[in-house]
C-alpha cells in the first residue's frame, strides 16, 4: 500500500536513547551534584573542545557552556565586546534569535543584507558600509547560513584592518566548522541542531582568557570558587541533565553526520537538478535542514506543488529579522533586496537522518517536472 505525502514529517530530531546515558544519571543520583560546572559538565566540555578541536585542527581549543544557542551569543558579545552599548551589525537573513541575542546583550542591530551566493555577509560590503554610521559599531554578528561553513579567515583580516570584533553566530554549523582561531564562535545544541543535547549552547575560541570570561558570565561573574562578582553576568549554565545526554550524543556525533550525508546524498541522486541544493550541501558540510533554493518563479510553483500533496516545506528564516514586528523599530542598511529575493526562494524540503527512502521520493516526484 502506497503511504500518504502527508505522513512525511518536517523535521524530526533523534536524540541518545535512554540506555545511552542512563549510567550518567546514577553518577547524578550518586554524587548530588545536578549542576553549577559538576562533573558531568567539566567531562562534556573537555570532550566537546577535543572532538571539535580535532576537527578544526585547533588541539588546544576551548569551550564555554550555555544554556542555549541564543544565550551563546549573548554571553560572546558581553565578553567579547568591549563597549556595553552601540550598534551590532548583523544579517536581516538569519533566525530571529541572532537579532534578540543582539538587544539582550545591550546592542541595537543595524539589519544588513546578505551576498546572494553565500547568502551570508560578505566582509567587503560590511567593510565598505563602515563609514556611513554616526554611532559607535560596536560589532559585527556573522552569520552561517542554515549551518553552511563561514569564512573565518577573511572576518579575522576584517577585524584586523578596522578593529571592529567579529562573533560568529554559527549556530546550526557544529558539523561544518572548520577552522576556528580566537574570534568567538557561537553553537546551539537545541534539539534539532546536529549535536542536540535538548536546550544548550557553546562557545568556542582559542583564547582561553576569553572563554574563562565567557564561563564567568555564564555563573553571575564569578570567577572558580569565590562567591564574588567580578563582572556582570547571569544564570546561563546547562545542568548536569543535559551535559549527561551531551557526553551521549558525542558518542553518536560522527556516526549521525554520516546518516544526515547518506540522506542529502539520496535527495540530490532523485532530484532532475542536484544544483538546486544550497551550495556544497552534503559535498562539504551537512545540517539538520536541507534547502533548495529555484528562481522565483519556480519557487512559487515548487510551493504550490508541494501543497498540493500536503508535503511540508518551510522558509525556516521567515522573510528576514527587519519584517517581525519587534525588530522593526531597528534600523536597516540598504534595501536589502537579496534578503528580501532569498527569503522567497530559499525552502526547506522534510529532511532528518531517518527520512525513508520513499519519503525523500515522494517530495522529489512532486518538484522534478518543474525542475526540467
Ligand atoms: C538555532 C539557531 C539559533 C538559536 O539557538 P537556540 O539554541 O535555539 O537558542 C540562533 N541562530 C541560528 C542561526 C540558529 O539556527
Amino acid at each position: 500500500m502506497k503511504k500518504q505525502a502527508s505522513s512525511i514529517p518536517m523535521l524530526r530530531p533523534k536524540l541518545p536513547m535512554l540506555n545511552e546515558y542512563d549510567h550518567y544519571i546514577k553518577q547524578i543520583d550518586e554524587s548530588r551534584v545536578y549542576t553549577n560546572y559538576g562533573p558531568l559538565s567539566r567531562a562534556f566540555a573537555q570532550e566537546l573542545s577535543l572532538k571539535i578541536g580535532a576537527r578544526t585542527n585547533a588541539p588546544n581549543l576551548q569551550v564555554a557552556l550555555t544554556s542555549s544557542g541564543t544565550t551563546a551569543i549573548e554571553v560572546a558579545l558581553r565578553g567579547r565586546v568591549e563597549a556595553t552599548s552601540g550598534l551590532c551589525l548583523m544579517p536581516s537573513y538569519t533566525f530571529v534569535a541572532s537579532a534578540h541575542a543582539v538587544v539582550n546583550a545591550g546592542f541595537r542591530p543595524v539589519f544588513l543584507d546578505v551576498n546572494s551566493e553565500s547568502y551570508a555577509l560578505d566582509p567587503d560590503t560590511v567593510r565598505r558600509s563602515l563609514s556611513s554610521f554616526t554611532e559607535h559599531v560596536a560589532a559585527v554578528l556573522v552569520v552561517s547560513a542554515f549551518g553552511a561553513p563561514v569564512d573565518i579567515a577573511s572576518w579575522e583580516q576584517f577585524e584586523y584592518e578596522t578593529g571592529v570584533p567579529v562573533i560568529f553566530d554559527a549556530a546550526a554549523a557544529i558539523a561544518s566548522l572548520d577552522y576556528i582561531g580566537n574570534q568567538p564562535v557561537c553553537v546551539s545544541m537545541h534539539a534539532t541542531k546536529v549535536l542536540g543535547i535538548g536546550e544548550g549552547g557553546a562557545v568556542f575560541s582559542r583564547n582561553s582568557d576569553l572563554i574563562d570570561r565567557l564561563a564567568a558570565i555564564t555563573g553571575f561573574g564569578f570567577y572558580g570558587a569565590e562567591r564574588r562578582s567580578d563582572i556582570l553576568g547571569g544564570n546561563y549554565r546547562i545542568s548536569e541533565y543535559n551535559a549527561a545526554v551531551g557526553l551521549a550524543a558525542l558518542r553518536g556525533l560522527e556516526q549521525k553526520i554520516a546518516r544526515l550525508k547518506n540522506r542529502i546524498e539520496y535527495y540530490k541522486s532523485v532530484s532532475e537538478n542536484p544544483h538546486i541544493f544550497q551550495k556544497d550541501v552534503g559535498d562539504r558540510w551537512v545540517t539538520m535542514t536541507l534547502n533548495i533554493a529555484p528562481c522565483s518563479t519556480i519557487a512559487k510553483s515548487i510551493v504550490a506543488a508541494l501543497d498540493e500533496r500536503a508535503v511540508p516545506w518551510r522558509h525556516w528564516w521567515g522573510l528576514g529579522c527587519h519584517t517581525h514586528p519587534a525588530f522593526e523599530r531597528f534600523s536597516r542598511h540598504g534595501t536589502l533586496e537579496n534578503t528580501t529575493n532569498l527569503a522567497r526562494r530559499v525552502i526547506g524540503l522534510p529532511f532528518f537522518e531517518d527520512i525513508e527512502d520513499w519519503q525523500i521520493e515522494e517530495v522529489a516526484d512532486a518538484i522534478r517536472p518543474l525542475l526540467v
